[in-house]
């Protein structure tokens, strides 16, 4: 149990209370844990993801650390960026950067988001003001560095926030040229929702003798979200869709596809049956994407058809449903995905419609969950073409009838994306696991290895 307050935690007074204005009264796990060792100039690695109050969890501190260099002046030299935090998408950028501002609202620390697909010119005249605290995507970040509008001489803090994204969005090249220009004595936090291998390489390379902190992975999908599965054939998901998007409970919703055509395509289609639909996905223009969101967050718009690359970072209060039209191939996602919802201790809601193509990606899912999610065999009935279906269709039982044939298929026993995620949840390892811990018999290396992969080699 969590018992520690933000006060205990040692924040200052002016920290504290943009907290309290906030309505934050507990720290989260990853906060309680992560801000002493942060605030002790640690370096952190820190195993939590969107959902679990990360953004603080490194804000927070960073801010505390910054304090002793607020100041009133207008002078752009009293405002070095002092703090780098780099994350994967615009989103994201965007939110943290409200979070930072609104925690550092009663210190004179400045803050500014920078990223792409908008014009440059339209930032430098900010950066040039000066700020302590620059949050920024790693494309347009460089693209600043290149035209010399921002100088990364005088980072003492670096944050890598959703690394795992970040590499998987082909980042890495852009990351080594970024952070061979600060310098290197500073204090290097990274955070990511899964640990590849990709990823201890990273942080072997950018972290020193790192802490490493972890929250409840797998149980951050099951403590406050109920997830089910619907068994249906592709051809009849669209009917599915629209009719549990009619549901009382589907108030505001994300609908998940796996690519930008099946969500502009999906969309119209809400559309044209009066769903208050609309899509955020690579090939809108950020200004689009923002109105969306926008509209979607005050309720204008109660569907959202996202992308995986959209859907990280989203940031929006209690959402009750999310909807994977498709389920996503790299189980890790399906993490991310339903993590927009059961947010801060709310509940969710997490439908799956999964056809039998798509069987073997959700028992990778179960798998890297280690839940098995309740099933229902849907029934959709058939509408000739040309003919509107009903707009809701009674759904018998599963146990009342036969199962669709597709169904009885053996799926598969594939492994898990990573055996890292075989192994069993150990909340913090800054000691050798204790040597009675049962091995488990995915495991790749045992638990007790996994410190000395963050360790420097020279
Ligand atoms: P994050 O994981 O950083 O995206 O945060 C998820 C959501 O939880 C955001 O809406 C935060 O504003 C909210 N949040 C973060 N920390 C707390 C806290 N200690 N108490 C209440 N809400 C929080």
């Amino acid at each position: 149990m969590n018992t520690v307050s933000f006060a205990d935690l040692k924040l200052a007074p002016e920290i504290l209370k943009a907290l309290t204005e906030a309505g934050y009264t507990t720290p989260t796990p990853i906060q309680a844990q992560a801000i002493p060792v942060v605030l002790s100039g640690e370096d952190l690695m820190a195993g939590a993801q969107t959902g679990t109050g990360k953004t603080a969890a490194f804000a927070l501190p960073l801010l505390q650390q910054l304090m002793p260099h607020a100041s009133a002046s207008t002078s752009p030299a009293k405002h070095p960026v002092r703090a780098l935090i780099l994350v994967p998408t615009r989103e994201l950028a965007v939110q943290v950067e409200e979070s930072v501002k609104m925690y550092a609202k009663y210190t004179n620390l400045r803050s500014l988001v920078v990223y792409g697909g908008v014009d440059i010119k339209t930032q430098t005249p900010h950066l040039k003001t000066g700020v302590e605290i620059l949050v920024a995507t790693p494309g347009r970040l460089l693209d600043h560095l290149e035209q010399k509008t921002v100088l990364l001489n005088q980072v003492q803090m670096l944050v890598l926030d959703e690394a795992d994204r970040m590499l998987d969005m082909g980042f890495m090249p852009a990351l080594k040229r970024i952070l061979a220009l600060l310098p290197r004595r500073r204090q290097s936090l990274m955070f990511s929702a899964t640990f590849s291998d990709d990823i201890k390489k990273l942080s072997e390379d950018f972290l020193i003798y790192p802490s490493l902190i972890e929250v409840a992975r797998s149980n951050a999908t099951s403590e406050n979200i109920k997830q089910k599965v619907y068994l249906v054939p592709s051809e009849d998901k669209h009917a599915l869709l629209a009719k549990l998007l009619k549901g009382d409970d589907a108030k505001q919703v994300i609908v998940f596809t796996k690519t930008k055509l099946t969500a502009s395509r999906l969309t119209r289609q809400l559309q044209r049956e009066g769903i208050e639909a609309d899509a955020i996905h690579g090939d809108r223009s950020q200004s689009e994407r923002q109105q969306t969101l926008e509209a979607f967050k005050q309720g204008k718009v109660s569907v959202l058809i996202a992308t995986d690359v959209a859907a990280r970072g989203l940031d929006i209060d209690h959402l009750p449903m999310v909807i994977n039209y498709e389920i996503p191939h790299a189980a890790e996602d399906y993490v991310h995905r339903i993590g927009r919802t059961g947010r801060a201790g709310a509940k969710g809601t997490a439908l799956s419609l999964v056809s039998p193509e798509e069987e073997k990606y959700l028992v990778d899912i179960e798998k890297l969950i280690k839940t098995t999610i309740e099933k229902e065999t849907a029934s959709v009935p058939h509408v000739p073409r040309g003919e509107a279906r009903p707009q809701s269709a009674p759904r018998e039982p599963r146990e009342s009838r036969e199962p669709r044939q597709a169904y009885h298929k053996p799926v598969p026993n594939k492994p898990a994306h990573d055996p890292w995620f075989d192994q069993p949840y150990v909340p913090k390892v800054t000691e050798p696991a204790p040597s009675t811990s049962k091995p488990d018999i995915h495991s790749a290396k045992p638990k007790a290895q996994i410190p000395a992969l963050f360790r420097r080699s020279s």
